[in-house]
């Protein structure tokens, strides 16, 4: 069976060539599925896996907008439909200079999984386009987001396909696609996406889902090894949404943040982060962190976040910016500095070496599917209230999102120990998502 896997494998890799980060994330999921297969030889007899390799759909499409200088600019546009067993297409959109159908593919596979692990009725998706936001005006971004959706609309709908944010594509980005998907289909259909402005079907804590989630699954893994998170030195990659959230959360618990970054430096924060500051830089000014002034901070320029674990003692590392940011040479700097726990806010942020050594070292992993869940899980609950026309209040949503957050914990800890892995929580969410969605793939036949 084993064999029969990696030939599986080996054909997925061959018929999807030149996407690497696709690759990684196949093979990563693949090996966690030998015993699974051992067991149930049926998902490999009845082509579950190849199928699950496979998208349903994948749209790729010309994005054409006018800069401010009366410039025609061409951007490329992608929504990849991979799998909706469990229930509508879900996922967000990446702008980002880098994005590719590759990107697209891997973060959109990752999505199966992770939407499979909130237990809730979401199937997976994620689109985006290579579109960088950064320095453009708003009038831009807007134009580009009415563009994109002029002809995206043709795939979304509140039971069909649900798009979102991710790198890029923050409130900002949600309002004018969401302004322009009303304006064609001319009806206020709220659920067809998810991560809207409170006035308009957003729902509270949303925006803070994906870090405040992270920070729950890490304190459900610590609360079972006897520890809290009162105290712990956390050093945070990024200053993003996902980092901003995971930070400010973080330090409410009674950790002290020692440590940010973005695309231009790392700064230091032995003392604690002021993370109203960090707000105030990134999300009203959009700017760089060099310019945090706080006293007893250091901004290294060029530097990563982990770089900062030579001179600094980091007890949870939190990698909340990008792909394959945390690779081995990073991973050695965190287990010398006394790292015991890292927890994936990003998609993917660790290279497979580094897994390897921080597995090796005998650090607690939370692998980004289960731990960054918060997000899309926060907004199936945000698709609810849309639902019933209804809106929670924040502290209602945040103990759903800690439910839900504890509940994945449970089912990647479980796993992991029904298949003799105990605490190997990266083979606990790939077992237990996939179960999820090829039982639900085999009762709905060939399709
Ligand atoms: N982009 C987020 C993720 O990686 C959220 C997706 C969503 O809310 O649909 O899970």
């Amino acid at each position: 069976m084993e064999h029969r896997l990696d030939e599986v494998r080996t054909e997925v890799l061959r018929r999807n060539p030149g996407e690497p980060e696709f690759h990684q994330a196949v093979t990563e999921v693949f090996a966690s599925l030998a015993p699974v297969v051992a067991e149930h030889p049926h998902y490999l007899e009845a082509g579950v896996i190849e199928r699950i390799c496979e998208p349903e759909r994948q749209i790729i499409f010309r994005v054409p907008w006018t800069d401010d200088a009366g410039r025609v600019r061409i951007n490329r546009g992608f929504r990849v439909q991979f799998n909706s067993a469990l229930g509508p297409y879900k996922g967000g959109l990446r702008f980002h200079p880098a994005v590719s159908l590759g990107t697209v593919k891997f973060l959109g596979f990752e999505q199966i999984f992770k939407n499979a692990l909130t237990g809730m009725p979401l199937g997976g998706a994620k689109g985006g386009s290579d579109f960088d936001p950064k320095g453009r005006s708003d009038a831009e971004v807007m134009r580009f987001c009415q563009s994109f959706m002029t002809e995206a609309h043709r795939y979304i709908g509140e039971h069909t396909d649900v798009p979102a944010g991710d790198i890029g594509v923050g409130r900002r980005e949600i309002g004018y696609l969401f302004g322009q998907y009303t304006r064609i289909v001319d009806r206020h259909e709220s659920g067809a996406i998810t991560g809207k402005g409170l006035s308009w079907g957003g729902s509270l804590v949303r925006n803070e889902a994906t870090g405040y989630g992270l920070v729950y699954f890490v304190r459900r893994m610590l609360e079972r090894h006897g520890r809290d998170l009162d105290g712990a030195r956390v050093l945070v990659s990024g200053s993003g949404n996902v980092a901003i959230a995971a930070a400010e959360r973080v330090a409410s618990l009674g950790a002290i943040v020692v440590g940010m970054s973005d695309s231009t430096g790392a700064l230091a924060t032995p003392d604690g982060i002021d993370i109203t500051r960090v707000r105030e830089l990134k999300e009203e000014r959009r700017t760089t962190l060099t310019g945090y002034d706080v006293p007893g901070a250091r901004f290294v320029s060029g530097a990563t976040a982990w770089e900062l674990a030579r001179e600094l003692r980091v007890d949870v590392a939190l990698p909340c910016a990008t792909q394959n940011e945390l690779d081995a040479d990073a991973a050695r700097l965190l287990v010398t500095a006394g790292t015991t726990v890292v927890a994936e806010g990003a998609n993917m942020p660790c290279t497979p070496e580094a897994v390897r050594l921080l597995r090796e070292a005998g650090v607690l992993f939370a692998p980004g599917k289960a731990a960054n869940a918060g997000g899309v899980a926060t907004s199936a609950l945000e698709m609810q209230q849309n639902a019933s026309r209804d809106s929670w209040s924040f502290e209602h949503t945040d103990s759903r999102l800690a439910e839900i957050m504890d509940d994945i914990h449970d089912r990647c800890l479980e796993t992991s120990i029904a298949y003799g892995a105990a605490g190997d929580y990266a083979l606990g969410a790939n077992i237990a998502g996939f179960t999820r969605v090829a039982d639900a793939m085999l009762a709905l036949g060939v399709i």
